[in-house]
């Protein structure tokens, strides 16, 4: 069963042959030469081989976790051979500025310089199946945690397949000790890599306990969020998700469910969740980038429902697949074709 919503796909160690200048066009790395050719990745103006992309102990990045990211998921076409989407590229883009704004950030680049670097590190590896980016701006140099710059960035693709509707993974989940960050210590809608050791604490104790997950409650006792994805609950036919004020971050698929639960006309709400909610619910989901719609059947040992993926969560799982891979016509604004 899976626990973690984050790919790890940060750079491994090696040699660093990177350029500094933040060019236009990036040039493309050559291969590794025996084995496996290497992934590629993008990185300050260039794209090159994986180990060749590093950064400095020194950097507020390594040191204070001083950056901004976005996970973006692009999905192979259902009906155009070898063409893959990006799916909701200016919403993602649109929250790494916001996230820039909050830490203090110039972004070097703008959302066409970002659309246009992703495209190309995705065809620099030529995927053609469902993947995963992740887009990072980071402090760099050797840079203390009030730096403000210099600014870099990395972008690394790494191939992830979509969730198996037929036989979709599921998860224990447990009500965390921890309580999520809030806006007035650590703003959850900021999407930093230092916000994840809150998310860390968590997931460490409720891995101890035997768990796959955990479900933050926040400072005000309500239900917050999980500790990489958003919660949805079915109850009483209603599909309600905490509000973008409870402490959580503005989720990309979080908006999603809501439209798609809209057009199918399920009943839905966004509001405070009490925790003995979640007991009685008849469903729950983790919903993002990574873990889509990932059903949860027990919440700390409790069934949740009958202890399967529910109708609704399945329903919206099929459809919510069938938008991202342009099955579902009136949706395709949201996505990018790669190819
Ligand atoms: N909350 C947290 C803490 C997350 O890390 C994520 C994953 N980005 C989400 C919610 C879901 O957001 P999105 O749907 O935009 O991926």
């Amino acid at each position: 069963m899976k626990s973690s919503f984050d790919v790890a796909v940060t750079p491994d160690s090696g040699q660093t042959h990177a350029t500094n200048g933040e060019t236009k066009h990036a040039h493309i790395g050559h291969k590794m030469e025996r084995g496996m050719p290497s992934r590629k990745i993008w990185f300050k103006g260039s794209i090159v081989p994986v180990e060749q992309a590093n950064v400095s102990v020194l950097s507020a990045t390594a040191q204070f976790g001083l950056n901004v990211f976005e996970g973006i998921r692009c999905y192979s076409s259902e009906s155009e051979k070898r063409q893959v989407f990006a799916f909701r590229l200016k919403e993602h883009f649109a929250r790494l500025l916001d996230s820039c704004k909050l830490l203090g950030l110039n972004s070097p680049y703008t959302t066409d310089d970002l659309k246009e670097y992703l495209i190309q590190t995705i065809r620099a590896n030529d995927y053609h199946e469902d993947i995963s980016v992740r887009l990072t701006l980071f402090v760099d140099g050797e840079s203390s945690w009030s730096s403000e710059g210099p600014v870099g960035m990395f972008i690394a693709p790494v191939s992830k397949p979509r969730l198996d509707v037929e036989a979709p993974t599921t998860l224990s989940a447990c009500i965390s000790t921890w309580e999520r960050i809030n806006d007035s210590c650590f703003p959850p809608r900021a999407k930093t890599g230092a916000n994840y050791i809150n998310s860390r604490y968590a997931h460490l104790e409720a891995k101890r306990n035997g768990y796959d997950c955990p479900i933050f409650l926040g400072r005000d006792g309500k239900v917050a969020e999980g500790g990489g994805a958003c919660l949805f609950m079915v109850r009483r036919g209603v599909l309600t998700t905490p509000n973008v004020t409870s402490s959580i971050l503005e989720g990309i698929t979080r908006s999603t469910v809501l439209n798609l639960a809209a057009d199918v006309g399920i009943q839905i709400m966004e509001r405070d969740i009490d925790r003995t909610e979640l007991y009685l619910a008849e469903e729950l989901f983790l919903c993002g980038t990574a873990a889509e719609l990932t059903p949860i059947t027990s919440l700390d040992r409790v069934s949740v429902g009958c202890g399967q993926p529910g109708p609704v969560t399945m329903t919206l799982l099929r459809r919510y697949l069938g938008v991202v891979s342009n099955q579902v016509g009136c949706y395709s604004r949201w996505l990018d074709p790669i190819y």
